[in-house]
């Protein structure tokens, strides 16, 4: 080995590292171009100095872990956060959906409720007309009581006037044969009664779209097709026409069976809830991912 040899050789580690001068690099290259051993030395040198880095890198990427988990965790968070900001989404839509049902169901079941309660009045007025025109009268009469009958003529099959004196007798035809019937007066007085039909045979006056009705009358046997009103001197009786019985069955449903406000809109106010729940998680998850992502920031 010459002695230049043994210089180039003291600074190959510097040369390695990129630490010599221009000049120096320059001297040392132009020396392993010519020597050899040299060049061969310096390889052996470059592959050692690979290896040696090696741990380097394993313990740079041992470093790193750490923020690597919290990256995994931001990955999760943020997944987790699409997760919640889809099923609001989906959750806002259900619901509104269900509410616009619910309203539109709501607006019906006030119609209904509305025509139920106008049909109620009716029951009234029809009644307390008839009982009005034969205040002054002391047997009833068919002209009076027929101005009464058309001006419910598209609804009304027979409208009939019993005496008090005779409510003990009363009695009532079912299935064809005549039954007593316990008519419970006080009942009647308060108000229009749904009841089962007094026997037409025993009534002081009947009439029909055609006036006065003689022959025998087959009640109707529906059940709530029949309405009756009393004061201290008459009982009057009216039967709704056969058309007329969807309508009045249709009230019947809706007064006693029709949903509450509170069924029409259970669902609606439930899904609410549930959209309310996953906005709260929202909004906390939300608040919590933000200090971790400026740390990282
Ligand atoms: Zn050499």
């Amino acid at each position: 080995m010459k002695t230049e040899c043994y210089i180039v050789r003291d600074l190959l580690p510097s040369y390695i590292d990129r630490l010599c001068s221009e000049e120096t690099s320059r001297y040392i290259e132009r020396h392993i171009d010519t020597c050899e051993q040299c060049a061969e030395h310096l390889h052996q040198m470059r592959e050692e100095f690979d290896v040696h880095e090696e741990p380097d890198i394993q313990a740079r990427i041992e470093q790193k872990k750490p923020f690597q988990k919290v990256a995994h965790y931001i990955d999760v968070q943020k997944s987790f956060m699409t997760f919640l900001r889809r099923s609001l989404w989906i959750s806002i839509i259900v619901t509104v959906g269900f509410l616009i049902h619910s309203l539109i169901m709501f607006i019906d079941l006030n119609d209904d409720r509305q025509e139920a309660q106008a049909i109620e009045e009716q029951k009234g007025s029809i009644l307390e007309d008839t009982l009005e025109v034969l205040e002054t009268q002391k047997e009833p009469d068919e002209a009076a009581l027929q101005s009464v009958f058309q001006k419910y003529n598209g609804e009304l099959q027979y409208l009939a006037v019993f005496s008090n004196d005779d409510v003990e007798d009363f009695s009532l035809l079912r299935d064809g044969k005549t039954e007593p019937y316990p008519i419970e007066l006080p009942r009647l007085q308060k108000g229009p009664t749904t009841i089962y039909p007094i026997n037409y045979a025993q009534a002081a006056l009947v009439v029909g779209k055609n006036g006065k009705i003689t022959e025998s009358i087959i009640p109707n046997d529906y059940d709530i097709g029949t309405i009756a009103m009393a004061n201290d001197q008459w009982i009057v009786q009216f039967e709704y026409q056969d058309s007329y019985l969807e309508t009045i069955e249709k009230a019947h449903q809706t007064k006693y069976y029709g949903p509450s406000t509170w069924t029409v809109f259970q669902l609606p106010l439930v899904l609410f809830i549930v959209t309310a729940f996953i906005f709260g998680n929202w909004l906390i998850q939300k608040r919590n991912s933000k200090p971790v992502e400026n740390i990282l920031d």
